[in-house]
């Protein structure tokens, strides 16, 4: 039973993230054919919300990335996001920088992307629909919380690139995105590219992460809060007659929870309990429960309430962040 029950979840969810096919080069999605950008007119624009050297931009990269950022904020627009109350944010595309990497820089309103070296010659971080959204929700979050985004602890960085992931995976469900490439799995960040930064779909567990080097730095100690997420986002598709209102309900429960934890520096645990009572869906609560007590996030109280012990709590509290990247 768990077997089938695993191939029907990757089947339903296959089926909503390959609705719509995706032309691909090797470096990536193939723009503006007549005018289009995925299948969306490009008169449909988020100029509005981009500013950019537009002489210096290749005039497909424009297109990709104007519809990019405006993709990934419509994600979060029914939830309270207000696209008329941002202010544009200015990117850099062609960042000649150390390798497969991009940042968002709170200093100056900026998405920055690399360019990087390959066998094949220079590629593109700008050219990934999954970098693009992963640094927008960064954007976006900051608009809402600079206190999480600019946070020195461990954990609250991790979940800024939890936040940033979720995104990333929510733009392909919302629109009905596959991966154009064959070799990388549909829901690591980046296959769009033919690159892995990290795997959505994975086991880990606070205790097993802890085992690995580098565990507290931010983009690793993100993984077990993004895999708990989505095992929740994988059984609730599951288990619903109605995918959509799933998926707007984990867009839904991830702004909220993370826009509205009272913490400036919230652990893992804070934006765990505020997403299961952010879900409008009880079952959606009940996997979401299950996975972070799963994950070793949150632990089942003496009163039956679900919250942190001494050592989720405190994960990786000794130590400091000192930088963001992709
Ligand atoms: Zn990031």
């Amino acid at each position: 039973m768990k077997k089938a029950g695993k191939y029907f979840t990757g089947l339903i969810l296959l089926l909503f993230l390959a609705g719509m096919s995706a032309s691909a080069t090797d470096e990536g999605f193939v723009y503006s054919q007549e005018g289009k950008y995925q299948g969306v007119e490009a008169s449909r624009s988020s100029r509005r919300l981009v500013k950019m050297d537009r002489d210096a931009v290749d005039k497909d990269d424009q297109v990709h990335l104007d519809f990019s950022v405006r993709l990934a904020a419509e994600v979060y627009t029914t939830y309270g996001l207000s696209l008329r109350k941002l202010e544009p944010v200015t990117i850099y595309p062609y960042l000649e920088a150390d390798g497969l990497n991009a940042h968002f820089d709170p200093n100056d309103n900026s998405l920055n992307f690399h360019v990087y070296p390959t066998r094949k010659g220079l590629r593109y971080t700008c050219h990934s629909l999954d970098i693009v959204t992963h640094e927008t929700g960064h954007w976006l979050l900051h608009s809402k919380r600079p206190d999480i985004t600019t946070s020195k602890r461990p954990q609250t960085g991790a979940l800024n690139e939890s936040f940033g992931d979720l995104t990333s995976i929510f733009v392909r469900a919302c629109n009905k995105i596959a991966s154009p490439s064959k070799d990388s799995p549909a829901l690591c960040l980046a296959s769009d590219i033919g690159e892995c930064i990290r795997d959505a779909r994975n086991t880990l567990t606070i205790g097993l992460l802890l085992r690995e080097q580098n565990a507290c730095e931010v983009h690793s100690l993100s993984r077990v809060f993004t895999g708990a997420m989505f095992t929740a986002f994988e059984e609730s598709l599951n288990s619903s007659n109605v995918p959509t209102r799933t998926l707007n309900d984990f867009a839904r429960l991830t702004w909220l929870s993370f826009t509205n934890v009272e913490s400036d520096s919230p652990s893992l645990p804070d934006v765990a309990v505020l997403a299961i009572n952010q879900s409008d869906l009880k079952a959606t609560r009940g996997y979401l429960a299950k996975s972070f007590l799963q994950r070793g996030i949150l632990f089942v109280t003496p009163t039956k309430s679900l919250a942190c012990n001494a050592f989720s709590c405190s994960v990786c509290d000794d130590i400091i962040v000192e930088k963001e990247t992709t």
